[in-house]
């Protein structure tokens, strides 16, 4: 039987409770489907600094190394806002994303017609709405050098960031687009600015080379990225995949999660080079949500955005395409019958708890695999 080797990282706050609900996914797919899960646990952010001084252990960061995926929750809160800098919880998901080579930020925005009235546009330009946004997260204006805050000794001060992108950046980031678009509609929007900036003129150069070298059956478009971001208001059903930078994906990747409702839905992946010898990529999947202090221990948090970044990793780790079709398709039947968390309850619905839904899910989930 195959072996799926999965690092869960729960982390602090509302992580743990929104991991326990994969948990019982994993276990019914391992005892009804053979589905061949082994599972390691680790610790990070607060915890790990509670348990070890550091966001996350030496022996955590290897398993995060070996495993074919790592599920992470969240981490942080109010208990850690004093630690050392260095130690602060936010830096072990730096660590991870760093020492893992994760390059590439998916970040579906996917509208449930259930809730398409949470939209803040009319329900008609989002319901039904799926569109993936491919940030390039590990380049960019964030990184580049110098990155500086001068004093020019007349009573003004200099900023410097530089925004920096080297041909085989875009290439890779490029060749993630295209290789996705081939699974799901065809269809690739690269956004820059090459009216102004010269590395827009050479994202632009080398996503169409890597376009026409090795993905000419995509169809592939270019839109400067502040007339994406109109369009993406406008009318969002236009766009399948998205490929951008760093700084531009940051800020199209949350005025797309806008479209969708709640932070408690939304869900990402991070995925790295494949290997030279198996092909896999390194690979971590994570709701797009905090650990949501003001509402943890207390059961109610939304574990979809958690449920549905597993659906990722099942599709993008495992290739296991069918069983994450029919866990998104389990989410939106759920949802589809007015079983709600508290974040996107609406009048004549039944509120649930997180457990409840976990099991409304699982429950659906079953159903559908039968
Ligand atoms: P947050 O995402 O934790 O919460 C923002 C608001 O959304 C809160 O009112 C929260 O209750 C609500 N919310 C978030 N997820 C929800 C869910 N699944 N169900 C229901 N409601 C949900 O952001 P924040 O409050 O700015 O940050 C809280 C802590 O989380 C901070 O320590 C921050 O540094 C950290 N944080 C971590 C990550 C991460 O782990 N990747 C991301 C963002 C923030």
């Amino acid at each position: 039987m195959t072996e799926r080797n999965l690092l869960l990282l729960p982390g602090d706050g509302i992580g743990p409770e929104a991991m326990a609900e994969v948990r019982k996914i994993i276990a019914y797919m391992n005892a009804e489907k053979a589905a061949g899960f082994v599972i390691e646990e680790g610790l990070v952010g607060g915890s790990a600094y509670d348990a070890h001084g550091a966001a996350i252990s030496e022996e955590d960061m290897a398993k995060a190394l070996a495993a074919d995926a790592v599920l992470f929750g969240a981490v942080g809160g109010p208990k850690w806002d004093d630690v050392p800098y260095e130690v602060r919880p936010e830096a072990g998901l730096l660590r991870l994303r760093k020492d893992l080579e994760l390059f590439a930020n998916l970040r579906p925005a996917i509208c449930y017609p259930a809730l398409a009235n949470a939209s803040s546009l009319k329900p008609e330009l989002v319901e039904g709405l799926d569109i993936l946004i491919v940030r390039e997260l590990t380049g960019g204006v964030y990184f580049g050098e110098p990155k500086t805050i001068t004093d020019l000794g007349n009573g003004q001060k200099r900023a410097i960031d530089t925004q920096v992108y080297d041909t085989y950046e875009i290439e890779r980031i490029s060749a993630v687009a295209f290789e996705l678009a081939r699974t799901r509609g065809n269809r690739v929007c690269s956004m820059e600015k090459r009216n102004v900036m010269k590395s827009g003129v050479l994202w632009n150069q080398v996503v169409t080379a890597t376009h026409k070298e090795k993905f000419a059956d995509v169809k592939l478009e270019h839109m400067l990225a502040d007339a994406g971001g109109m369009q993406l208001v406008r009318a969002p059903k236009q766009f399948d995949v998205i490929v951008t930078d760093n700084l531009f994906g940051d800020m199209l990747s949350d005025v797309a999660a806008m479209l969708t409702g709640s932070l408690g839905m939304l869900p990402s992946a991070s995925l790295g080079a494949p290997d030279a010898k198996t092909g896999k990529r390194k690979a971590l999947y994570e709701p797009v949500h905090g650990s949501a202090p003001d509402i943890a221990g207390q059961g109610i948090a939304n574990p979809i955005a958690m449920i549905a970044s597993f659906a990722m990793c099942l599709r993008y780790s495992f290739n296991m395409v069918t069983e994450a079709d029919t866990l998104e398709k389990a989410i939106a039947n759920v949802l589809d019958k007015g079983i709600r968390t508290g974040d996107i309850m609406a009048e004549g619905a039944t509120k649930v708890g997180t457990v409840e839904m976990g099991d409304a899910i699982l429950a659906e989930f079953q159903a559908l695999s039968a």
